[in-house]
């Protein structure tokens, strides 16, 4: 059996075409441009190439992108000015404080600071805890997971009553991944560091999504014949054998699991784009609040 490749950056094109259409008649009918500004906090490589990326995102489909680079030894009451200053900005919809930030900073402050109404990386604890509480609706989901949702159901797979696996419980990706699942009335698994006998519990997903920052981890005996596997894992492995003597692989062995899922995303090209396309949408639904007049 070879599972369905589930392609997320087709699927990121689409939702992307859709936001420029959307962003463009935004601004022909009420002069409005959505606008994301991206915080970046010190010269980690990583944090760079990720601001680019999501900024150059931002031009291609019309919303405006400011900047914000901040020395790696600002001081906590800097960045806290600047989030303020972006807080107070009409022109900024979405405010996005790149992570990791250094050590030295209060991560969880700076987060909170930043204006329900303009947090579209959804970290803000209010959100985080309005997507854990029943019957209530964060105003942004974050990125990573909600990405993971929509390749779900563009996959077809159904929620309801469905035994989904976690791996993974961080606050950016696998627990509101759990937290989106119950949403939809699957009943949730997460796993961590400490869980016993993984393999066995995976192997009980009709679900299972991966966000555990280990190489390959999951192995075709872990998965269930016929089940939709999402990996979010994104790892940088050595490869002499390619030009720049590295390469990029998931958290899910790729080669032996598409031969038992019945649906499956590759890492690169499945996640990973639509975190963007995310992000895209939220900044466009920051704006939408603003005229809509619900903030
Ligand atoms: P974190 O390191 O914050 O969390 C990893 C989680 O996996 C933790 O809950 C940890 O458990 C658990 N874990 C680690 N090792 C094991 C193990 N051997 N067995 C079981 N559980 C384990 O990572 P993130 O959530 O930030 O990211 C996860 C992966 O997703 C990474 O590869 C990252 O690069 C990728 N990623 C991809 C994105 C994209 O857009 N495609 C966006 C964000 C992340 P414990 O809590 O006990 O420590």
């Amino acid at each position: 059996m070879s599972a369905t490749l589930i392609d997320g950056k087709a699927v990121a094109a689409r939702i992307r075409e859709q936001i420029a259409t959307d962003v463009a008649r935004m601004e022909a009918e009420h002069g409005v441009r959505p606008g994301l500004a991206a915080v970046l906090v010190g010269d980690n490589p990583a944090s760079q190439s990720y601001v680019r990326m999501k900024r150059k995102a931002c031009d291609q489909v019309g919303i405006a992108s400011f900047g914000h680079n901040l020395p790696a030894d600002a001081t906590q009451e800097e960045v806290e000015r600047l989030v303020g200053e972006l807080n107070a900005d009409p022109q900024v919809h979405g405010i996005l404080v790149q992570l990791p930030l250094p050590k030295h900073l209060d991560e969880e402050r700076i987060l909170s600071m930043i204006s329900l109404h303009k947090d579209v990386d959804g970290f803000h604890p209010v959100n985080i805890g309005r997507l854990a509480m029943k019957g209530r609706d964060p105003l942004f989901i974050p990125c990573t997971p909600h990405g993971a949702m929509v390749l779900l159901e563009e996959a077809g797979a159904t929620f309801e009553g469905a035994n989904a696996v976690v791996l993974g419980r961080s606050n950016i990706v696998g627990l509101p991944a759990a937290l989106l699942l119950i949403h939809r009335n699957a009943t949730v698994t997460v796993c961590h560091s400490r869980t016993k006998d993984l393999p066995a519990v995976c192997r009980e997903a009709d679900i299972l999504i991966a966000a555990v920052g280990r190489p390959e981890m999951v192995k075709a005996d872990w998965v269930k014949p016929g089940a939709y596997v999402i990996d979010v894992g994104s790892n940088q492995v050595d490869d002499p054998a390619s030009e720049k003597g590295y390469r990029w692989v998931g958290d899910v062995a790729f080669d032996e699991v598409k031969e038992v899922a019945g649906a499956l995303t590759p890492s690169p090209g499945g996640v990973g784009p639509m975190t963007i396309a995310m992000l895209l949408k939220n900044t466009l639904r920051g704006a939408e609040l603003v005229l809509s007049g619900q903030v």
